[in-house]
């Protein structure tokens, strides 16, 4: 993984929960990309194929040779594969990792707002689009966007208690197990 620092890192106190996702829990350097395959493998595998990912972007990204502008070079990273193959392990061929526990899609318009603009440009339109359901929320997203401020201040300390790698928390909202034990916790109302 690459050891680049993410420059937009935040303390938990500056970061409005109201304003965040659990796709992206900064607060404890931890991203989730549970939706961002099929069939994952393992975690090893997994971040193997992350990792090959972010060499292909940066590769990239720093070709100064094709003159391409940053959207042409983001689509080129994207249509390296056709937009139904995913890496072997499972896990998306677009997923990349941008240091300090942050794994994020560079396709995605708002990827600024998690990462600094020195490791990735964001695209001017949502590059995604055709290549992954853009709109899919899990049963995490859903619940999280019912708590009021106290109930997720709870799910993160929740979260927090449980050390996840990014690839264990993935899998955890990717099955929905995650956010059923929360609720079991009676800390929110289904
Ligand atoms: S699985 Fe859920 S929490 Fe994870 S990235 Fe997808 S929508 Fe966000
Ligand atoms: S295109 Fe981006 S958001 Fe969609 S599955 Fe791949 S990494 Fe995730």
């Amino acid at each position: 993984m690459t050891k680049q620092s993410n420059q937009n890192q935040k303390s938990s106190s500056t970061i409005d929960l109201m304003e965040s996702y659990p796709c992206q829990l900064r607060h404890l350097n931890l991203s989730c990309y549970g939706c961002c395959g099929v069939k994952f493998s393992n975690q090893e595998d997994v971040e193997s194929d992350i990792w090959l990912n972010t060499q292909d972007l940066n590769k990239i990204r720093k070709n100064e040779i094709d003159k391409l502008s940053n959207d042409e070079k983001l689509q080129k990273f994207r249509d390296r594969f056709a937009n139904d193959e995913v890496s072997p392990s499972g896990v998306c061929l677009n997923l990349t990792e941008f240091g300090n526990g942050c794994t994020a899609c560079p396709l995605h318009p708002l990827v600024n707002e998690i990462v600094d603009k020195k490791e990735t440009v964001a695209p001017n339109s949502d590059l995604r689009v055709g290549y992954c359901d853009t709109k899919y929320e899990c049963d995490t997203l859903k619940s999280w966007e019912l708590m009021q401020l106290s109930q997720r201040e709870k799910f993160v300390e929740f979260v927090k208690s449980k050390n996840y790698s990014n690839y264990d928390y993935s899998m955890k909202n990717d099955s929905g197990e995650l956010i059923k034990e929360f609720i079991s916790k009676k800390e929110i109302v289904e």
